[in-house]
């Protein structure tokens, strides 16, 4: 017997029926649906939901819930229920493998009361999928070609689980895709999403951009541009902050692309005129990067002599192929003796000021620069913690030094973190030094 339809041969039948009454995605309620005891437990984190919100919300379709329920056929089908009382389209992800435990198909079966019947099509590929593997089919893969009667199969040239597509009546729509990341992704951007934007009239994009600021504070930065992130409406501002930097999403909704740029362009250019060069990069540009490139244009070499971040300025000014056309040497620093014997640091200097301060720190970063030989080093010192504070000079208490031929400055920093995140924002500081420094210089010749 076969009464299933392959998904795609009548796109017509399902869109007529499906779409009726749903012209625009708007009105469109979605709902994501993920199944699997294991994501209650926490042992697998629900990377699915995540991943369908931000795959469907790009594509212009809002989802207004989101559950979880176990390997459990009742409450698989309870929550089926109440997803369709107040969601048009339901996605639902996992339990349509081959074990025991996988009750998806068996549930949507049962609670849209239609019988599941053998899908030959269905069984042929999954049969195919075993013979290019010289593997022997088990019996209880043949229970995924087992379909709810009047289903749409969505192909999965991934895996045997196929995907299905169900009209509900009332215009709405239950869709199954597989637990499996990998197969879900694929199925969900080549068939689900361009399926429901046909069906449903979904002509507008979501566009998002996003600016990375450091050296200013979260507050300093929102007196700067709150007035813009409670305007805009088309694009809107979100602002995102991290121990190290603070991210500014903008986020557009347009039918054209072009229009959908123009918008995030004039946008970004406003935010830029505000926060001039706090703004470092855009997107993935990471401040490295930023670095490394304002180094190469300058032509300038630069070496770090490093104690509190054992070597992550190094490592991160590194990690950029094309790395060696500026960066010279580096140079982990740890104990007293090194400093002054590697780097002609005063022993009188560490012993009357401390290894944690302004003098040692410009003196490291003027002899890294002697025995480097580079246009710029720099001196890094500080108290990464928990232990070795003191009342007047805490944990987190950083310098950050920079040398150049005709200059040497140094900038002191509190940042009373964790030894983790004091490490992370001591090379951070480092890294916009540098940055500020090669800007500044960019039209004034020699570094
Ligand atoms: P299933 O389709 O339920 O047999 O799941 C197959 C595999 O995909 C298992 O390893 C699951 O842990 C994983 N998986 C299922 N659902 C999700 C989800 N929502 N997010 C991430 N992984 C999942
Ligand atoms: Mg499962």
């Amino acid at each position: 017997m076969l009464t299933s339809q392959r998904f795609g041969d009548q796109p017509a039948a399902v869109e007529r029926s499906a779409g009726k009454g749903h012209t625009a995605a708007q009105e469109v309620r979605v709902e994501i649906l993920t199944i699997g005891t294991e994501l209650l437990l926490g042992q697998t984190i629900d990377t699915n939901a995540a991943y369908i919100g931000e795959a469907l919300a790009a594509a212009g379709i809002d989802v207004h819930w989101k559950s979880t329920v176990g390997d459990h056929e009742a409450r698989i089908r309870e929550a089926l229920r109440t997803a369709l009382t107040r969601s048009e389209i339901v996605i639902m992800t996992g339990g349509l493998g081959p074990t025991e435990d996988d009750l998806t198909c068996r549930a949507i079966a049962a609670e849209l009361d239609r019988p599941l019947i053998l899908d030959q099509t269905v069984l042929e590929s999954i049969r195919r999928r075993f013979t290019e593997r010289a593997l022997v089919m088990s019996g209880n893969n043949e229970r995924q070609a087992m379909i709810p009667e009047d289903a749409a199969v969505l192909p999965n040239p991934h895996g045997t689980a196929p995907g299905l597509a169900i009209r509900v009546g009332d215009g709405r729509m239950v869709m199954a895709v597989p637990g499996v990341p990998s197969e879900m992704r694929p199925m969900l951007k080549e068939q689900v999403i361009p399926r429901l934007r046909e069906v449903f009239g979904v002509r507008s994009r979501i566009r998002s951009r996003t600016l990375k600021a450091c050296g200013i504070t979260e507050s300093a930065l929102d007196e700067t541009i709150s007035d813009l992130v409670r305007l805009s409406r088309n694009p809107t501002i979100a602002v995102l902050a991290y121990p190290d930097e603070i991210h500014i999403r903008l986020t557009v909704k347009t039918e054209s692309e072009l229009e959908g740029d123009r918008l995030l362009d004039d946008l970004e250019t406003t935010i830029r005129t505000r926060l001039g060069e706090f703004l470092f990069g855009r997107d993935e540009e990471r401040l490295e990067e930023v670095v490394g490139r304002l180094l190469l244009g300058a032509k300038a070499t630069v070496a770090v002599a490093e104690s509190c971040t054992g070597g992550l300025v190094c490592h991160r000014l590194t990690n950029l192929p094309g790395s060696s056309a500026y960066f010279i040497r580096g140079e982990v620093v740890y104990s007293n003796d090194v400093k002054e014997r590697l780097l002609g640091v005063p022993h009188e200097l560490i012993a009357e000021h401390g290894a944690v301060s302004r003098p040692v720190a410009l003196a490291m970063a003027v002899g890294m620069r002697q025995i480097a030989g580079t246009d710029l080093a720099m001196g890094i010192t500080g108290i990464a913690g928990p232990g070795g504070g003191t009342t007047t000079k805490p944990v987190g208490l950083t310098y950050v030094a920079l040398a150049s031929d005709d200059d040497v400055t140094c900038r002191e920093y509190r940042f009373l973190s964790d030894r983790d995140t004091n490490k992370l924002l001591a090379s951070q500081k480092a890294l916009d030094i540098l940055r500020r420094h090669l800007l500044s210089h960019r039209h004034a010749g020699p570094i």
